[in-house]
């Protein structure tokens, strides 16, 4: 069987990569810790993926999650000062700066549809920039403009937390993601901002008001970069049928969350969760939206994996099971690579076309 190449359109690996020291774990060596690295996306298969920059409390709050009888909540959490977050975002910046000049050339910062298929040809990473939470960026926008220039082609505009453009979603199972307001009006000038730039904004952690106040303003195709059916799985941060079909009437894409308490029926925070059970999720997925609007957007680094999957490497183990599922190979390169490029040239500034939305 041919190789199917991916990309992937989310992780969280530069929270490690912040804090590289030449003796610790570095994305340019194979560790076994977390999911991600260049040897192991290499041996997977990956050639590039979005890349979240995201902002963190000082402290992580402890005894936040409580188990109900058929399921848990999570304390909502609280708002992050912008200073902070901007400190935490430049650090981040510098870390992937530092990252790409110690590659020599084997990770490119990707800007562009051309950028990444000019990676894949020469057999270089393609890191595309994407922001998790817009906490750093004040009501001016100004900074949104200074990171479009460092390269940002992707912003969610809220973590599951309140900030100043809308509200996240509080992590629950089970229960609807309406869970609150929708974008405040600094949040409704950021999505009309990030439509001028060609930024794509990624509804993931949105809660459901903010998701329709997207799809009432964006002109761009409506993209959730890791999400998964929450008539599949009733997490507050998966999606309804109403908002998949959304998705699909605008030409956007999710990108599948690997992480098993968003993929399993029963919620459950457990590794030991099969393929089957991914491919049928996928399946739901493909059967309510097509084979055009569904992707990988793993949340490596970030989320409890699939054991059979168990991380970048492990790629090629979830192509098999959906090969054997009965997708066929034009199928898997939509979902692995053609997708996510599709709806990237659809919304960055030089091939982006106005999508008409009248609903
Ligand atoms: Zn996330």
């Amino acid at each position: 069987m041919d190789n199917v190449c991916v990309f992937d359109g989310h992780n969280d690996s530069v929270l490690f990569m912040v804090d590289y020291e030449p003796t610790g774990r570095d994305f340019l060596a194979r560790s076994e810790e977390g999911h991600l690295d260049l040897p192991r996306a290499l041996e997977g298969h990956l050639a590039g993926g979005l890349f979240a920059m995201s902002t963190h409390p000082e402290r992580e709050p402890e005894d936040d999650l409580t188990i109900t009888s058929n399921g848990y909540e999570v304390r909502y959490a609280d708002a992050l000062e912008p200073a902070h977050a901007r400190r935490q975002i430049d650090g981040q910046l510098s870390a992937i700066k530092g990252l790409i000049k110690r590659s020599n050339g084997r990770i490119r910062l990707a800007t562009s549809v051309k950028d990444i298929k000019a990676a894949q040809i020469e057999a270089a990473f393609a890191l595309v920039l994407h922001m998790e939470g817009a906490e750093a960026i004040e009501p001016d926008l100004e900074y949104l403009d200074t990171l479009y220039d460092a390269g940002l082609r992707s912003l969610g505009i809220v973590w599951s937390r309140p900030n100043i453009f809308g509200y996240g979603v509080p992590f629950a199972y089970p229960r609807s993601p309406d869970t609150g307001p929708g974008l405040t009006d600094l949040g409704k000038n950021l999505v009309k901002r990030c439509n001028d730039l060609g930024i794509m904004i990624d509804v993931s952690h949105l809660n459901e008001r903010g998701f329709w106040d997207v799809a009432a303003l964006s002109t761009a195709p409506l993209v959730a970069t890791h999400a998964c059916a929450h008539a599949v799985c009733p997490s507050t941060r998966n999606l309804t049928d109403r908002q998949l079909d959304a998705i699909r009437d605008t030409d956007g894409v999710i990108g599948l969350n690997l992480a098993v308490n968003d993929i399993r029926p029963d919620g459950h925070l457990d590794d030991d969760t099969s393929l089957d059970v991914v491919v049928r999720h996928i399946e739901y997925l493909v059967s309510r939206m097509g084979a055009d609007k569904v992707a990988l957007g793993s949340d490596f680094d970030g989320a409890v994996m699939p054991r059979q999957i168990k991380d970048a490497s492990g790629l090629p183990r979830l192509i098999e099971a959906m090969r054997k599922g009965g997708f066929d190979e034009l199928a898997l390169r939509k979902f692995a690579f053609d997708n996510w490029l599709r709806v990237f040239g659809l919304t960055w500034a030089d091939g982006r076309i106005a999508v008409s939305r009248q609903s």
